[in-house]
């Protein structure tokens, strides 16, 4: 990663896009996607904070580097310290630079088994403070944030984040509006990704924003739904029929979803991922039907 011009940072009407030396460089963008609501993009990142009266919540913190440019924007532009920094789930990526907003005055959230799982396996960022096991609410001025789990789907203990008055809601990795899953979905669990963001849908809200790729809005996430849940069928009829992998990735076409970025890269990995589940969790190739299926073929 190659430095910013700092000296260049200045809130411009919603949206500031600092531009990189060349093409290899992160780019850092700050957007107010609701009144005092604010979408920080490193690189094919995003995070949220939520400038209130009583302080600002940073949901994520995505790397000491990133997290470094956040907090020097924050201090230069708002008179409000930060006061929660919320993980969304465990992984490095989008949890790593925890240390950039460690004071005193910080309380550091996330779920139970987020922090858990950071601790057994020595992540190196600030463990939270405060945990939860369901659900949480966070009061802020008359605003409340909502923070729930909806169960495995991607790293540990991954929650959504709801900010209730601006009917905005922030999921990390199993929910991306307008792209593919990532590759061979290393990571994730696709029974759960269906569950979870069925679960989404049923909550009350109308801006998305996710870790990664678009804003979006409900028609966007019931998009994507469609596009896991008919990935998934179509991987699992064919191993029920006893089909290899090379076979799958070679017959499954789902041109509905042709319209999901890199979807021609990526369908034979998330094809790939989605089999690799179904085999190693779900145990679908040693059910005795389908042994018996493809010893008889
Ligand atoms: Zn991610």
């Amino acid at each position: 990663m190659v430095r910013l011009l700092t000296g260049l940072l200045a809130l411009m009407s919603s949206c500031l896009v600092i531009a990189p030396v060349n093409a290899q460089e992160t780019e850092y963008a700050i957007e107010e996607v609701r009144p005092d609501i604010y979408r920080y993009t490193a690189g094919s990142y995003r995070s949220l904070f939520w400038v209130t009266e009583d302080g600002i919540v940073v949901m994520d913190t995505l790397s000491t580097e990133a997290a470094t440019r956040l907090k020097a924007e924050l201090d230069a532009r708002f008179d409000v310290p930060v006061r929660y920094v919320i993980y969304s789930h465990s992984h490095y990526d989008h949890s790593y630079g925890g240390e950039v907003f460690d004071e005193p005055c910080v309380t550091f959230i996330s779920h139970d088994l987020a922090r858990q799982s950071m601790e057994i396996s020595g992540a190196q960022t600030v463990l939270a403070d405060l945990t939860f096991a369901d659900e949480m609410s966070l009061t802020l001025g008359d605003e409340t944030l909502h923070l729930q789990y909806h169960g495995q789907n991607n790293g540990a203990g991954s929650v959504s984040m709801l900010i209730e008055e601006a009917d905005l809601l922030y999921v990390v990795d199993w929910i991306v509006v307008g792209r593919m899953p990532w590759t061979n979905l290393e990571g994730y669990d696709i029974e759960g990704m269906i569950r979870s963001t069925c679960d989404i849908l049923a909550m009350d809200w109308d801006v998305f924003v996710g870790g990664h790729a678009s804003i979006g809005d409900r028609e966007g996430v019931e998009h994507y739904l469609g596009y896991i849940e008919a990935l998934h069928a179509a991987v699992r009829d064919g191993m029920l029929e006893g089909k290899s992998l090379e076979t799958l990735q070679a017959e499954i076409e789902l041109p509905e979803y042709s319209d999901l970025l890199n979807y021609d890269a990526w369908l034979a990995d998330n094809i790939g991922g989605v089999y690799r589940m179904l085999a190693d969790q779900n145990y679908i190739l040693k059910r005795p039907e389908v042994v018996e299926g493809m010893q008889s073929e």
